[in-house]
């Protein structure tokens, strides 16, 4: 046997690595980001504030400014605290962790967030996808016999989901909820929340099981990497004991603590982005042969003939969009495209027009 035979867990060498793609010199509408930048004048009051960050100091690991932030603007309950991470993938991953019990199983509708069953593999966590329907809506049904099958000790609802855009019925994850009971928690992961303007966080006083999880990055901070996620407080104070001490790094959350007292011009930045996503939608029905799936997040999901094709034909005009098509049966044929601003919009508008 090999080195890496001898020492690596055969699941970590069955898995192929996340693979991003080189994006330099594209219009580059791949990855949910916030096209736009800050002003002038908020970067160089943002590069003051960094600049009087200590960088030879550990950040103290109760984060409570920050926190304290967070809890304001973004909605979190009274009495309700958050739980941090570096992104919200790390907190995917701490709570995969935290529930890996021998035998323990993960379940999310499928095709939905690759983190999610990635973190649980990575934990040896069984992973149990549930296919959405045809149109790629939730198949409740068939999510309630999954619960009752396996019991699973997590429960993804990607709220709304990605890479469908799909905003699941209100009621239909409260009923899983319901099923799913104290034999495991439900994570409704809000990561879109600015373009869904719908949330489960004002309700979590009513479900014991429910966690909601949130992160910075679609609203436009997806580079500083922050996380935080809201429940009730006996499961946060264990999902904290696995969370590494130092986890946000003192440039993040001095830059989410500035960026907190100016999210306003983040909060217009989205609106405008809902705006542009009814347009580009109004605009991809128009076109012949495309069918554009229903969105409450900053992407929009449509389906081509030929769509490996058309990804060649905008990659060869400089477009970079996420071809989806062989995620899953469900989304044959599919590309993700993130909503940009009017003129990156435009150009990605010709460009498929010219590459259909
Ligand atoms: C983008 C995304 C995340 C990851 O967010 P980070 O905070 O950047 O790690 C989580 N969940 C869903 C559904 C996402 O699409």
């Amino acid at each position: 046997m090999s080195l890496i035979e001898n020492i690596i867990r055969t699941e970590i060498r069955d898995l192929s690595a996340y693979h991003v793609a080189d994006s330099s010199g594209f219009v580059k509408l791949d990855a949910m980001e916030n096209p736009y930048t800050l002003s002038a004048a908020l970067q160089s009051a943002l590069a003051e504030r960094l600049a009087q960050v200590d960088l030879n100091r550990y950040p103290v690991p109760s984060y409570s400014a920050l926190k304290n932030a967070i809890k304001k603007e973004f909605g979190i309950p009274v009495n309700y605290d958050v739980v941090l991470g570096n992104g919200s993938d790390e907190l995917i991953s701490m709570v995969s962790v935290a529930c890996a019990k021998p035998g323990a199983s993960v379940l999310a509708p499928v095709p939905g967030f690759v983190m999610y069953a990635m973190s649980a593999r990575l934990a040896g966590l069984k992973f149990v996808g549930v296919p959405l329907r045809a149109d790629l809506t939730l198949d409740k049904p068939a999510m309630l016999a999954a619960i009752h099958e396996h019991r699973p000790a997590i429960t993804y609802l990607a709220y709304p989901n990605n890479p469908t855009g799909t905003l699941f019925e209100v009621a239909d994850i409260e009923d899983i909820l319901r099923a799913v009971g104290d034999s495991g928690v439900v994570i409704v992961d809000e990561a879109y929340q600015p373009f869904a303007l719908s949330s489960f966080m004002s309700r979590l006083a009513e479900f014991d099981n429910l966690i909601v999880m949130r992160t910075v990055s679609k609203l436009g901070l997806a580079g500083i990497r922050l996380g935080y996620m809201s429940g009730s407080q006996a499961l946060l104070n264990e999902f904290e004991k696995v969370r590494p001490p130092y986890n946000i790094n003192v440039l993040t959350e001095a830059a989410a603590e500035f960026m907190l007292q100016h999210v306003a011009v983040l909060d217009a930045q989205a609106a405008l982005l809902r705006e542009q996503r009814t347009l580009l939608a109004a605009a991809l029905q128009q076109l012949k042969g495309v069918e554009v799936f229903p969105s409450a997040a900053n992407f929009l999901l449509i389906r081509v003939p030929q769509a490996e094709q058309v990804f060649a034909n905008l990659l060869k005009q400089k477009i970079l969009v996420k071809n989806v098509g062989k995620m899953h049966a469900l989304l044959e044929n599919c590309l993700r495209i993130t909503v940009s601003t009017p003129a990156e919009n435009d150009l990605f508008l010709d460009a498929l027009k010219a590459s259909l």
